[in-house]
């Protein structure tokens, strides 16, 4: 249980939060190697996710012209405030990242780059949030659990391909820096992290993106299922959709993707055919 807890500078001591994802990271290199990849810039906006106990924080507010530190924890707020108070072109912002518009957040900047160890229990939805912000937030360095960096980077025909992957695909070019060993944090956590690095790309080739997703995630609900019988057994409304089209043998014809394929082989080229197919 010890190295569950750590020192604060007010002498007081903070256990980590497992509903908070809490994995605090203690191995300088590491440290140092996630800024020296961020290498953050005087003239630029940086947000970080999930500060904790500010391991990131110190390195990237000396180098930054500005850095947000986002933190949900409100114990671990004060700690921050605390520590930094002295460290001007910070502000500790007391917020759930689920929730911040970040685009608002870094004004009058246009943009800021990430940088996140973000909690695992809710990098997928944090992932979709600052996808969905990319206009404001043009590169991304995230520390992720390393199945979910898989996830991420998965190619179509890889065991990790599913929405995630075309999602980041649609609207990212995503690359694996480097994985990091569970002993690098503490509580020292069950699984291998690795840094991966987004940045957002200048144009997608789809129009109706609400149209796309909802296409994607229908295909994938039944991994074992073919992309015909998942598109069969779509939500009504998705259905209604597929039907006004010629029905999902049509489309998939159309969009010269064989009924028996699987969705975790389709290209993003492919499910761009298929939505096109759909509209
Ligand atoms: N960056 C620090 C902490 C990483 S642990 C380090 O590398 O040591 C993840 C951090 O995210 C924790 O401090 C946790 O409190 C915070 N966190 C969890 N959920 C959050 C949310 N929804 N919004 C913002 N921060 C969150």
């Amino acid at each position: 249980m010890s190295d569950q807890l750590s020192k604060t500078r007010a002498g007081g001591r903070h256990r980590a939060k497992k509903s908070f994802g809490q994995n605090f990271l203690v191995d300088s290199r590491i440290i140092e190697r996630i800024v020296n990849e961020l290498a953050p810039r005087a003239d630029e906006t940086i947000v970080e996710i999930g500060a904790g106990q500010g391991a990131l924080t110190s390195h990237v507010a000396r180098r930054a012209g500005k850095l947000f530190a986002v933190e949900f924890d409100r114990d671990l707020v004060p700690v921050l405030r605390d520590k930094f108070a002295a460290q001007e072109n910070l502000t500790v912002v007391e917020a759930d990242a689920l929730e911040v518009e970040f685009c608002r957040l870094i004004e009058p900047a246009e943009t800021a780059r990430v940088v996140a160890n973000l909690p695992y229990n809710i990098s997928t939805a944090i992932l979709q949030r600052l996808i969905a912000q990319r206009a404001c937030l043009p590169e991304m360095f995230l520390m992720l659990q390393r199945e979910v960096a898989e996830r991420v980077v998965a190619a179509p025909g890889a065991s990790g391909r599913g929405f995630l992957s075309v999602l980041v695909e649609a609207y990212c070019e995503a690359d694996i820096l480097f994985d990091v060993a569970p002993e690098a944090f503490r509580p020292v956590p069950k699984v291998w992290s690795t840094v991966v690095r987004l940045s957002a790309r200048p144009q997608i080739n789809f129009e109706n993106e609400d149209l796309m997703w909802q296409t994607v995630s229908a295909g994938f609900a039944q991994r074992r299922k073919t992309i015909f019988n998942n598109l069969r057994a779509a939500s009504p409304d998705l259905r209604t959709r597929i039907e006004e089209a010629g029905g999902a043998e049509q489309i998939l014809f159309q969009s010269d993707i064989a009924l028996q394929r699987r969705a975790e082989t389709l290209t993003l080229d492919e499910w761009t055919r298929l939505v096109a197919a759909l509209s």
